[in-house]
């Protein structure tokens, strides 16, 4: 099904069902993930605030779950690393707590797999087996090489897919290039056996750095990396992931440039700046774009994201009840759910609120939205 139609059906899916359901909790939780793919951030952020209610409100801790692993997706897309961990260690704990049992051990993984891949953003993999686990051994390998081992053991091809891309990513970071891109490649062949494109597209984009890489370090020519990125040009517009899109048109326009193709090179550019445009990635605090850079980010509840220190800004100089989002006007005496509890006597609000030293405070179960 196309991205289009999944939303088609999903809306359709939405007038036919009632309000509160498991259901409609899920269609939400779907259109958010079809959104996230679509870079539709914003609309992402309504869709899994939504699902996330249903899901309070008829105790499904499944489906909450499922909302925070996509909240950490969404993060980590944005490049807040610390946001998307505190996230994934939410589901985490929620898997955990609940012992959600053999039934819904496919949310047990994604959860595992999205905290290990949280982690890795931080750079702190390295000794992620460690993880606020009071038992050591209870966690014996590390988070990813558990996921991975799971998804084996029960069959689920994507969740091994991405475990495989995960740890390309890993080998890249430790700059070794050929495994990591061996890694790409069996991910590549999984993805594309299952037909999963936006996994394809991950690890196609996994390679097309390790090729980036080599080429820079002239040991590979302009060659193979033109004839990749432009594959992967055309997998992630198929797709319709603005972001990688742009991040690609910008790779592109660098080979070009070393081709000495001056034209190419201005037309990618070009492409990639009308793209990042479109993307509307602006923070209404300080008019400057989120989401191109690692930074700390704040999402408002009418779903508007500002970097951390423009929300935090905004909440320490209004007065209370008068703390309306610079975007759309509406007022807000709170943070996107679940984001920081934010602490109005407490001032002045330190920038680093959303940083990972929460790890081994937040093992509740329920949220506090
Ligand atoms: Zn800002
Ligand atoms: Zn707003």
């Amino acid at each position: 099904m196309t991205t289009g139609a999944a939303l088609a059906y999903a809306r359709h899916s939405l007038y036919n069902e009632c309000e509160q359901c498991t259901t409609a909790g899920h269609v939400h939780l779907t259109v958010g993930s079809v959104y996230l793919e679509l870079a539709g951030f914003n609309k992402a952020l309504d869709s899994f605030q939504h699902a996330h209610r249903i899901a309070q409100a008829i105790h499904d801790p499944a489906l909450e779950l499922q909302v925070y692993v996509g909240l950490s997706e969404l993060f980590s897309r944005l490049q807040d690393a610390d946001k998307s961990a505190k996230y994934a260690s939410k589901a985490y704990d929620l898997s955990r707590s609940l012992q959600l049992g053999d039934l819904n051990s496919r949310h047990h993984r994604a959860a595992l797999l999205q905290m290990a891949s949280a982690l890795r953003k931080q750079g702190e993999l390295g000794d992620a087996h460690d993880y606020c686990s009071p038992q050591p051994t209870e966690v014996p390998t590390s988070w990813f090489q558990e996921a991975t081992r799971l998804a084996l053991v029960s069959g689920d091809q994507a969740t091994y897919a991405r475990s495989i891309r995960i740890m390309g990513d890993i080998y890249r970071k430790k700059t070794d290039i050929n495994k990591a891109f061996r890694q790409y490649e069996t991910a590549m062949g999984s993805a594309a056996a299952m037909g999963d494109r936006v996994i394809q597209m991950e690890s196609m984009d996994g390679a097309a750095r390790c090729l980036e890489a080599l080429r820079l370090q002239h040991k590979i020519c302009n060659c193979r990396p033109l004839e990749f990125n432009t594959r992967l040009l055309e997998v992630a517009s198929s797709v319709g992931a603005k972001l990688l899109v742009r991040t690609v048109r910008m790779r592109l326009s660098r080979i070009y440039h070393a081709l000495g193709d001056e034209d190419q090179k201005l037309h990618h550019e070009r492409v990639a700046f009308r793209l990042q445009q479109d993307l509307d990635l602006m923070c209404g605090g300080c008019g400057s774009p989120y989401g191109l850079e690692s930074d700390s980010l704040e999402a408002l509840p009418c779903a508007h994201i500002l970097h951390a220190r423009c929300a935090y800004d905004l909440f320490r100089r209004s007065k209370k009840k008068k703390r309306s989002c610079p975007e759309c006007d509406r007022t807000s005496s709170r943070l996107y759910l679940n984001c920081t509890d934010y602490n109005p006597s407490y001032s002045p609000v330190p920038l680093s609120v959303c940083s990972s030293d929460s790890h081994c405070t937040s093992h509740q179960a329920t949220s506090s939205v």
